[in-house]
């Protein structure tokens, strides 16, 4: 594998009403960041870029002070809440145009393990494009989340798209990643599926999940949901093959179950009095064609999306 020089580490932080954490964040990244400097691990200009989420507390008051205090602090606010994805794409955008050899991507509530940078780092100068973080447990995780997250991989995995188990976005990517990044013109991105499927070499790096720092989950069922949605929608069509699989059988069920019918009527003439069959035969096929219907319209909200193109994010302000 090839040899690399040290490289310019940008790491970058989404953050949405984490006035709680930013501070403490801002200090312990830069810890990391100094440390492996005189390591001579990474170049004495690696920063920290913030991306504020549209926060509405003084998340963005705190990221304007410590940029002051030190020019290595960096950072961006949207105007209104994008989501945690796109405050990803924000950032891994951003930090291609100010200048970098890789970048690390870490929550703002450090609930994943910072010092597992320099492990990424290990592997990135070994040659690998992508270092995907992956939690050795979910300790920190209520059963709700442990068991829907595990649906979700389960789910993906069934229909094709193998993401790594309890991987959360938590990972360092290279330059040249970034630079394949920028030719794919899909405004929804699915960030974990997308460095799956792009194939450059790829490794993983274990490491421990703490509690979050103070606040909140940012994350409830119906962003979960969506991300998820978004997730399957951007990369597996495998539901509308099984709507149309599904469609084929049910019509020959029905074709088969008519001819019987129609048996029975000229031949036994012992007309049925099957009421209850026929409410349940209509509920369930009412319900299952709702059910392809509603599938079949994720995919077309996807496009739906797409075709219009809106921009990804919009900045309101940035601290370079
Ligand atoms: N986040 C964000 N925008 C959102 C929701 C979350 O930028 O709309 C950020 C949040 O500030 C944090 C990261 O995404 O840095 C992960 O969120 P959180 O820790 O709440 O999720 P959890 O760890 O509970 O899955
Ligand atoms: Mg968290």
């Amino acid at each position: 594998m090839l040899l690399r020089d040290v490289p310019k580490l940008a790491v970058i932080v989404p953050c949405y009403n984490e006035e709680l954490c930013v501070r403490r964040t801002a200090e312990k990244l830069l810890e990391v960041i100094n440390t492996l400097v005189s390591k001579n691990k990474i170049l004495s200009d690696s920063y920290v870029y913030f991306i504020d989420d549209g926060s509405a507390d003084k998340t963005w008051e705190i990221i304007e002070e410590l940029h002051k205090s030190n020019p290595l602090i960096k950072g961006t606010k949207f105007v209104r809440n994008f989501g945690n994805q796109r405050a990803l794409m924000a950032g891994l955008e951003s930090v291609r145009e100010i200048g970098c050899d890789c970048v690390v991507s870490i929550d703002a509530d450090l609930q994943q393990d910072e010092w597992a940078i320099e492990k990424f780092l290990d592997e990135y100068m070994k040659g690998y494009d992508i270092v995907l973080g992956i939690r050795n447990n979910r300790k920190t995780d209520t059963f709700f989340k442990k068991f829907t997250a595990e649906m979700f991989y389960k789910t993906m995995k069934f229909l094709g798209a193998n993401i790594p188990m309890n991987h959360s976005d938590y990972r360092l990517v290279s330059k040249r990643t970034l630079d394949l990044m920028s030719i794919y013109p899909e405004k929804l991105f699915f960030l974990r599926g997308f460095f799956n499927e792009i194939g450059l070499p790829t490794t993983y790096v274990n490491f421990d999940v703490k509690q979050r720092m103070a606040g909140e989950s940012k994350f409830n069922f119906q962003s979960l949901m969506a991300l998820a949605l978004n997730g399957i929608t951007s990369y597996s069509v495998v539901p509308l093959r099984f709507v149309a699989v599904l469609g084929f059988f049910m019509a020959l069920f029905g074709f088969a179950v008519g001819i019987e019918t129609v048996i029975e009527k000229l031949f036994w003439h012992n007309s049925p009095n099957g009421w209850a069959t026929n409410i349940i035969v209509m509920c369930a096929f009412g319900g299952i064609q709702l059910f392809c219907l509603g599938i079949i319209g994720e995919y077309v909200g996807q496009l739906y999306r797409e075709v219009k193109a809106r921009p990804r994010y919009i900045k309101d302000v940035e601290l370079r």
